[in-house]
């Protein structure tokens, strides 16, 4: 039979009069420590649905839907599948669109639907092919950032203009029909269909 050491005996001792490491919550008061990784919150101001938290996110918990006839992106974020790594933090293309908080044992349901939750943002559509381009607010974010320079992009105008109404009613959709000609420069266009206009008009 083995016998515990000296210094096993003693740990067990003092630990019979020492305080537990552990957290009594919810008995008691829950002290996160320095660097405690809890529930993502993320920021609605902050927030421009650009996606790329759910493309880091390991375990899918972030996932995004856009739907075309309604011009939204609607973005789930399922806190029952997410392992706290901060990836989402650390990665936001804003750096304050989502937080890793101190709350995680307040998340405990038996409901797993209650720790679902969703955003939605408003999409640019490509008014000639459909493609989505992104959301209004990642655009406005990537406008910011260039500042001045933002302005030689047709479709930054059209999105200032919508903002501003500097042209009429703030609508610049024109339609498109027969294939992109010249005179469609100015209509919110995908990169590939801008590009065609290009090589058209140079050609
Ligand atoms: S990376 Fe940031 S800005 Fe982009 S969708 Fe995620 S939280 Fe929002
Ligand atoms: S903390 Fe990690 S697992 Fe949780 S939502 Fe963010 S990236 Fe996904």
């Amino acid at each position: 039979m083995k016998y515990p050491k000296m210094r096993e005996v003693k740990e067990a001792v003092i630990s019979l009069f020492s305080k537990p490491y552990t957290t009594k919550y919810p008995a008691g008061d829950f002290k996160p420590f320095p660097g405690f990784r809890g529930k993502p919150v993320v920021d609605e101001d902050n927030c421009v649905g650009c996606e790329t938290c759910a493309n880091v996110c390991p375990p899918n918990a972030i996932t995004f839907e856009d739907d075309k006839e309604k011009g939204i992106r609607t973005i789930t974020r399922d806190y029952g599948k997410c392992i706290f790594c901060g990836q989402c933090e650390e990665h936001c293309i804003t750096g304050k669109g989502v937080k890793l908080s101190d709350e995680i044992y307040d998340m405990a349901c038996f409901d797993r639907s209650a720790v679902v939750e969703k955003q939605e943002r408003e999409l640019i559509i490509c008014e000639s092919c459909g493609a989505i381009i992104t959301t209004k607010d990642h655009m406005r974010f990537i406008h910011e950032k260039l500042g001045p320079l933002a302005y030689s992009s047709i479709l930054n105008l059209n999105l200032l203009n919508e903002r501003l109404r500097l042209a009429g009613d703030g609508d610049t959709s024109t339609e498109i029909k027969d294939g992109l000609k010249r005179k469609d420069t100015f209509s919110t266009l995908c990169p590939n269909c801008n590009r065609q206009i290009q090589i058209k008009n140079l050609a």
